[in-house]
């Protein structure tokens, strides 16, 4: 049988290459649209190693509506888009925002309009926990209303998830699935793929493995009188292979279900503050961090988690990987990496 494909924009990024393998492991056939701006080619190759298989790759910025259109017009009988494609980094989107107004909102209006133009019915999307703010409740469901986004990046979610909307209801045809993601972590167990980032990570994750490794001196943890139990801030930590797993799920789903929009948070349910990170890491790893106490960053949430039970009542979807062994191949990947 013809195996269906899926366009992967975004593919090469970090949460892009764990989701191709699981798309792949599915018996899904992957193009990867990616311009690397923040991700580099050896990934296919290694993600080959990963799966057998090289998924097919088209090097262009989805900014441009050409090269867009060439594509597509070639990838037409795709079934689906997962559009991760996006610049991400908080900080730079306060200081750049036309950067990040025009990557990425113009290169969602270009899948948009691409998939109406070839008749490719299934979109899913990367949003983020950012679109709930500091919420009211906790564990935030996905009726918690929504707040203003403190950030351009965050606003782009925003902005996307409407854009989504009202083109699906103009557009009957099309169906989409919002990912609300919350803290991606960990890296693939074959120690192959892993979150790369350039220059001095923004994420706590990055910098707590390459300040067991070395390369940075001390961890600066971001506050520690906010009013949580231990006065650190808490996030829903979840490892990116669970999260890759909900992509193939959301696909499965609207393969059998009439999907107009759906939204899902992809969460553990857990809340972990950033001392109790820490500790899992120097526990699994046996690895002692160098950290300090700095003072609070500006616009950081004290805690949010999610409730993903909708997703895994729709979707049969629900995060299993015990963070001990995200700890082990964050840590893993972190080693690897100087010998790529
Ligand atoms: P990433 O930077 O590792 O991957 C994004 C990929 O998109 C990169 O390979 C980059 O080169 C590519 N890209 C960016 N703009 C492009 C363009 N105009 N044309 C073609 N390719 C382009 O980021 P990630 O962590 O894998 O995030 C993927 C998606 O998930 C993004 O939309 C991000 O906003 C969203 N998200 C990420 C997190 C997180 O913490 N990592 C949390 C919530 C949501
Ligand atoms: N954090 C920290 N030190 C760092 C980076 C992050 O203490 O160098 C904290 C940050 O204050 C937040 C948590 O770790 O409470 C997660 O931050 P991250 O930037 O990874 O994700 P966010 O939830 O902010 O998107």
């Amino acid at each position: 049988m013809k195996k269906q494909k899926i366009i992967v924009t975004g593919g090469c990024g970090y949460i892009g290459s764990h989701t191709t393998v699981a798309l792949q492991n599915a018996g899904f056939d992957v193009v990867i649209l990616d311009n690397l701006m923040n991700s580099q080619i050896d990934t296919l190759d290694r993600i080959a190693e990963i799966t057998g298989i090289r998924p097919s790759f088209e090097r262009i910025d989805c900014t441009d509506v050409n090269a867009m259109h060439d594509v597509f017009a070639r990838h037409s009988d795709a079934m689906g888009v997962i559009h991760f494609a996006a610049l991400k980094a908080v900080g730079e989107s306060v200081a750049h925002p036309l950067k990040y107004y025009k990557n990425n909102i113009l290169s969602l209006l270009n899948t948009l309009e691409m998939m109406l133009e070839f008749k490719i019915p299934n979109i899913v999307f990367s949003s983020s926990a950012t679109v709930y703010g500091e919420p009211d409740q906790l564990p935030v469901t996905e009726d918690t209303p929504l707040k203003p986004a403190t950030s351009p990046y965050g606003q782009t979610k925003i902005m996307a998830e409407n854009i989504i909307r009202d083109t699906v209801k103009a557009n009957p045809e099309l169906h989409a699935v919002l990912l609300r993601y919350f803290n991606p972590i960990g890296a693939h167990p074959s120690g192959k793929i892993g979150e790369l980032p350039i220059g001095v990570p923004n994420n706590l994750m990055p910098y707590v493995t390459q300040v067991a490794a070395g390369i940075r001196e001390q961890l600066n943890v971001f506050g520690n009188d906010y009013n949580t139990p231990d006065g650190f801030c808490i996030r829903d930590y979840i490892d990116v292979n669970d999260l890759a797993d909900a992509h193939v799920a959301a696909l499965e789903h609207m393969k059998t279900n009439d999907v107009k929009v759906e939204v899902y948070n992809l969460g553990t349910g857990r809340g972990l503050s950033v001392m109790e990170i820490i500790k899992a890491f120097e526990d699994a790893t046996g690895v002692k961090l160098n950290y300090t106490i700095a003072a609070r960053r500006p616009g950081d949430v004290p805690a949010i988690w999610a409730c993903s039970d909708l997703a895994n009542e729709k979707l049969g979807w629900r995060a299993k990987i015990p963070l001990t062994e995200t700890m082990r191949t964050a840590w893993q990947w972190q080693k690897n990496v100087s010998k790529l």
